[in-house]
């Protein structure tokens, strides 16, 4: 089958690579409708040291089922599933505390483990606990939004949650690529009044402000903190989504939360210290956040986009086959595109 594989940063190929299939009693394979290239896909394509093996990318699809394992109980071929980023057996303290990144049994798709989803099809482990049924059929309108709750929406709303946004309160979201637009959706979602997108691409700030951003700042550093303290009453807000993973955006983030407020942060941070330990400290400000586990918030999410009151898949702005995928990668890297969704 074809795939995408990555050989070292900057160095992209679609090749041949042995067809997905069943490995352990409890896998699924898919065939792939819908993938997408994810803005932390960009950090490997920066900065991979090269491989001659590569690594089968993507973390995020919409694709049928085609072949479970003997184990599989839910799962049955034929289904339409969205696969969040990571699988999880749904069974272990950790998947029912709702924290299904931390499976005891689970892992990361796209990684040197386990192939991913930009390609015509991948396994899926543990698939009872990894998969969802989608209650549409597989062209429905609907699909980037659906596609979204693979990783983006349920990464904004988990850094939402961690930030602990409630009704009436401010928040700031720092990041305007999909991630922050997303994270942009769910704190309208969860109620805040005032929510302040420091962004600075004209394209993403506009959808920013459809999706409910009352405020921009595209000032950075310093400067973006002082307009932040001067757009909530010189305190800052009561809720930061940090959404980068920069040691400047982490800065930025603390420095912009108010005394007792959180930052919620879902942007793989890369760096191994933590910035702002003092200002932190002193403001009794929250860290926390982490990988989303977003098989928990599809449930949640789902009724909202079926019924079209939040609409995540506006974040895709190019649709492009498998075969173009490379040319995808150096698109959102170059900050051409958005986000780009990919028909295999
Ligand atoms: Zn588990």
């Amino acid at each position: 089958m074809r795939a995408t594989v990555m050989f070292g940063a900057g160095d992209v190929r679609i090749e041949n690579v042995p067809d997905a299939h069943l490995i352990e009693p409890t896998d699924a394979v898919i065939t792939v409708t819908r993938a997408c290239i994810c803005g932390s896909d960009l950090w490997p394509y920066k900065t991979m040291e090269h491989t001659d093996s590569g690594r089968v990318m993507g973390h995020e699809a919409i694709g049928i089922v085609e072949a479970v394992g003997a184990d599989v109980r839910t799962i049955k071929a034929g289904d339409l599933v969205v696969m969040p980023f990571a699988y999880s057996d749904g069974n272990c303290i950790f998947c029912h505390e709702g924290l299904q990144t931390s499976c005891i049994h689970g892992g990361f798709f796209g990684t040197s483990e386990l192939a991913g989803a930009q390609a015509e099809a991948v396994r899926i482990p543990q698939a009872d606990g990894t998969l969802f049924v989608l209650p549409v059929g597989k062209d429905d309108a609907l699909m980037p939004s659906l596609l979204t709750l693979s990783d983006v929406m349920g990464t904004g709303h988990h850094a939402a949650v961690a930030a602990k946004v409630a009704p009436g309160e401010t928040v700031a979201v720092v990041g305007d690529g999909a991630v922050g637009l997303c994270g942009v959706i769910a704190a309208r979602r969860l109620g805040a009044e005032q929510i302040i997108m420091l962004g600075r691409h004209a394209d993403r700030i506009a959808l920013a402000r459809e999706f409910g951003a009352t405020d921009v700042v595209s000032e950075r550093g310093a400067e973006a903190v002082e307009r932040v303290r001067e757009l909530t009453g010189g305190f800052g807000v009561h809720s930061v989504l940090e959404c980068v993973g920069l040691d400047e955006s982490m800065l930025t983030a603390i420095s912009i939360a108010r005394p007792g407020g959180a930052v919620g942060r879902v942007g793989v941070p890369q760096h191994e210290l933590m910035p702002a330990s003092q200002p932190a400290f002193y403001n009794n400000v929250t860290v926390s956040g982490g990988p989303a586990p977003v098989r928990a918030y599809i449930e949640e999410l789902l009724p909202d986009v079926l019924e079209g009151r939040i609409e995540p898949g506006r974040v895709f702005d190019r649709v492009i086959g498998l075969e173009e995928v490379p040319e995808g990668y150096r698109a959102m890297n170059d900050r051409e595109a958005i986000k780009v969704m990919v028909q295999p």
